[in-house]
Formats: structure tokens, sequence, C-alpha cells
């Protein structure tokens, strides 16, 4: 006979990527955790990305990496053209240069979590963590009055933390002065033409690029890049948005003319990107932030989603041992200085390179360099 579970469950703030990889890292390790999420179960959880090798890698290590190889299309060229079609770089990609579709991540990951143990709530919106003794997080209140108990708390809950705020709220993130609209276009020729091609027009000398990534025979991921002094924020007006994306693309190659054409922006996101200097410390006793809400990267590293998965395989590496241990005794600010310290470096690499990258598109007279490959190792 089995007595009941000895082990800690960890209280996972945020069902996004980095929470709900975390969550299936734990459980691969027989171990169980509780999510909560202010969205709908199902609500609109985005369109799609550059899923980089690092984060393909990450993901056969939690046994999810074959699933999104047979789903997503595989990116065998980067091409950049300038505004009027000169090819300003042509590169082959490696394997694991992936264009997934978020949704279809998010959902593997929930029905891998929720096989392992995890306990999801949804519509559970965190408002304020409780602290005890020596600034220990005792528990957490939710915006509709509910009271969590928690004995370890991670803080997955993207750009705009909470936790992150209640742990250092001297934390502040810098505009990068760059806007980003994302969609997803219908444009089943389009796909063709660019399938395995991830292409960006890229025009700094006007501050605007438009970028595409295909994820299937359909879809076709369309994000611009605008330079903010120069190029007047959108309003959230489908048309409005529709109008801007004709006049950034109007004197551009047919391929951008038409993909354009086939975005109806009646869903679009919009970024205003920022980036945050390095954290001292990721931690606090016995809560930790994780993903986007440790080190919120620029949209030109493309490295959010898979530094999110990497993060999230390595914390519950440190993780597993000490939750086996009675809560009085649970080590886990051990294992969140060794998270710490191995993701540190990386992190600070791929928020350098953002910032450079930042700078290349915003002050191209200082750079006389081609155009840069627009991700980050
Ligand atoms: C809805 C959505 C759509 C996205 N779509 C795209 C996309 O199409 N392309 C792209 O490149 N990137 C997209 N991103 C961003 C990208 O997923 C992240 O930058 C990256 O994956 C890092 O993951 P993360 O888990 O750290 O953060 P996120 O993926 O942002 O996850 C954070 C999660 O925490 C939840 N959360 C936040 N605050 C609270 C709170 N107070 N209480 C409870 N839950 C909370 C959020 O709802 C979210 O689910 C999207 C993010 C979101 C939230």
């Amino acid at each position: 006979m089995t007595g009941p579970d000895p082990a800690v469950t960890p209280l996972i703030i945020g069902a996004g990527v980095a929470g709900l990889a975390l969550a299936v890292a734990l459980g691969r390790q027989g171990l169980s955790s509780t999510v909560i999420e202010r969205r709908p179960a199902d609500g609109q959880v985005g369109f799609g990305f550059l899923l980089l090798p690092n984060g393909v890698q990450a993901l056969d290590r939690i046994g999810l990496g074959g699933v999104m190889r047979d789903h997503a299309q595989r990116m065998r060229r980067l091409t950049i053209y300038d505004p009027r079609g000169r090819t300003l770089r042509d590169d082959a990609l490696p394997a694991d240069h992936l264009g997934l579709d978020r949704p279809f991540l998010i959902d593997r990951l929930r029905e891998t979590a929720t096989d392992l143990g995890a306990r999801i709530h949804w519509r559970a919106c965190l408002d304020a963590v409780e602290r005890g003794d020596a600034g220990r997080v005792t528990a957490v209140r939710l915006t509709d009055g509910r009271r969590l108990p928690a004995t370890v708390l991670v803080g997955a809950d993207g750009v705009s933390s909470r936790v992150r705020r209640a742990l250092f709220p001297e934390a502040r993130r810098r505009p990068l002065h760059i806007w980003e609209l994302v969609t997803v276009a219908d444009a089943p020729e389009a796909a063709a033409i660019l399938h395995g091609r991830l292409v960006k027009y890229l025009d700094r000398a006007a501050g605007r690029a438009i970028g595409m990534l295909p994820l299937d025979r359909r879809k076709v991921i369309v994000y611009l890049q605008m330079d903010h002094r120069r190029w007047a924020v959108p309003r959230p007006d489908p048309a409005d948005r529709r109008r801007l994306a004709r006049s950034v693309a109007f004197d551009m190659p047919a391929l951008a003319r038409r993909v354009i054409e086939a975005c109806t922006f009646t869903r679009s996101h919009f970024y205003a990107t920022g980036d945050l200097d390095p954290l001292s410390a990721v931690h606090a006793r016995n809560t930790v932030l994780v993903g986007d809400a440790a080190h919120p990267l620029s949209p030109f590293t493309s490295q959010g989603v898979a530094s999110a998965i990497e993060d999230a395989v390595d914390l519950a590496r440190h993780l597993g041992p000490p939750l086996r241990r009675p809560p009085d005794a649970v080590g886990c600010p051990d294992a969140f200085t060794r998270f710490h310290a191995d993701r540190a470096a990386i992190w600070i690499r791929r928020l350098n390179h953002g910032r450079a990258l930042a700078r290349d598109f915003l002050h191209p007279e200082l750079h006389e360099h081609d155009a840069p490959i627009p991700f980050s190792a």
C-alpha cells in the first residue's frame, strides 16, 4: 500500500508556455503542481512564432519535441529583402527552426500537464501575494476574492508579471521605441510560395519591416515592426490597422503586398516592445520567476518562447529533489540559486543581442554591416 504523496505541490501563476512546460517537466518526475490562469480554458491563445532549436531540444527533454516537429513547418531558409526586393541576405537554416502555431503548443502542453497530474484553475487571476515570517509567501489572493495557500510559488505570468512586481517592485521594463503588430493571414498562395522560408522585408532607412512566417498550407504569421518615432501607433480598429499595413507595404514587392492584402486584422496583437535590465536574482525565499516574468526579451531575438521552455525544464530539474522533502525543510532557495546560475549568462547574452538588433534597426547610420540575422542563438 502506498501512502499519500509526501511531495510539496508548487503553485504556478500563469498557464502560458513557461508555466505549462514547468508543470509537464515536474509531472515527468512524478510531481504534481497547481496552476492558476486568468484566461478561460477556451480563450484566445495567440497566433504563432518561430521556435528556435534550443526550444525544440528543451521540448525533447519533456517528451514533446517529436509531436512539434511533426506538426510544425520546418524553416529551411531565411531571406531578407530590401523594400525594392533586392536580397540583403539568404541563409540556409539548420534543423529545428520551426514555424509553430501557439494554440497547438499550448494545447499539447496543457493536455500533457493535466495527464501528469497538474491541476489548472482557469479564470483565476492573481491579485496579490501574502507574506509571513521573514518575507516567505504564504498565500496568494485572487481578484475574485479567493485565497490559495502557497508553500512554493512560481511566477510564470509573463512580461507584466505581478509576481515580479511583488518581489522586485523597483524593476521596470525599458521601452525599445519599436512597436510590433502581429496577425495571421489566410493566404494559401503566399503560403505555398513561402513554404519553408522565413522572409523579411527590411527598410531601416524608413524604420519599417514586414516579416512572414508560414505555419501550414494556408496560414502565414505576419508581423510589422515599426520605429515608433516615425510611425503612429495604430488604433485597435481592424480597418485602421489594415490601412496602416497597406501604407507600410504599398511600394514593396508583390509578395509583401499580397500577404498584407490577405490580412483582415479582425484578430491582431499590438506590442509596445520593451525589455528589462537583468535582475540580480530571480527569486526571494520560496518564490521564483520563470520565462518572460524573469527576463522579458525584445521580440527581435525570437527567443521568448524557446527561452521560456528551456527555463522551465531547467527549473524543474533543480526543484524536483527539494519538493520531495517535508515542507519545512524545502530547500528551494538553493535550487533557485542553481537555476539562476545556470540561466543568467544566457539571458544576458540574449538581452544584449536583442538590444543590438533594436539599435541596428533604429540607427542604421551607425552600422555598416548587412542586415543581421533577426534572431538569437
Ligand atoms: C495570449 C497570448 C498570446 C501570445 N501570442 C503570441 C504569438 O502569437 N506570437 C509570439 O511570438 N508570442 C506570443 N505570445 C508571447 C509568448 O508566448 C511569450 O513571450 C513566450 O512564450 C514566453 O512565455 P511565458 O510563459 O513566459 O509568458 P506567456 O506566454 O505570456 O504566459 C504568461 C501567462 O500568464 C497569465 N497571466 C498573466 N498575469 C496573470 C495573473 N495575474 N493571474 C493569472 N494568470 C496570469 C497569462 O494569461 C499567460 O497565459 C503570446 C502570449 C500570450 C499570453
